[in-house]
């Protein structure tokens, strides 16, 4: 019998950079590893989010939304963990003979 399953995989997870630029159109202002932006959890007008660009961690001190990529995808996308992980494309199938 041949069983599949899917698993979270966070390596499979997109790039912070790729992630907050490219798929949710987030402009990064500043230098170094933490970068500002404007947080689309409250009102902001000036960017108060702070995003970590290589582990993509992110925290506003405004209103307090912190957490990482999968996190931020679903508190913008509204979505449930799986939907989440799967939109991302991060499950693995794993395939299991016997
Ligand atoms: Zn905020």
């Amino acid at each position: 019998m041949t069983s599949r399953r899917v698993r979270f995989c966070r390596a499979r997870l997109p790039g912070a950079l790729q992630f907050y630029q490219e798929r949710h159109g987030i402009a990064l202002h500043g230098g170094g590893s933490w970068r500002n932006a404007l947080c689309p959890f409250h009102a902001d007008k000036n960017p108060s989010l702070r995003i970590h660009i290589e582990n993509g961690a992110y925290w506003c001190p405004v209103c307090e939304a912190k957490g990482d990529i999968l996190k931020f995808h679903q508190q913008v996308m509204g979505m449930d963990f799986h939907e989440a992980v799967l939109d991302l494309g991060a499950y693995e199938e794993e395939v299991r003979r016997g």
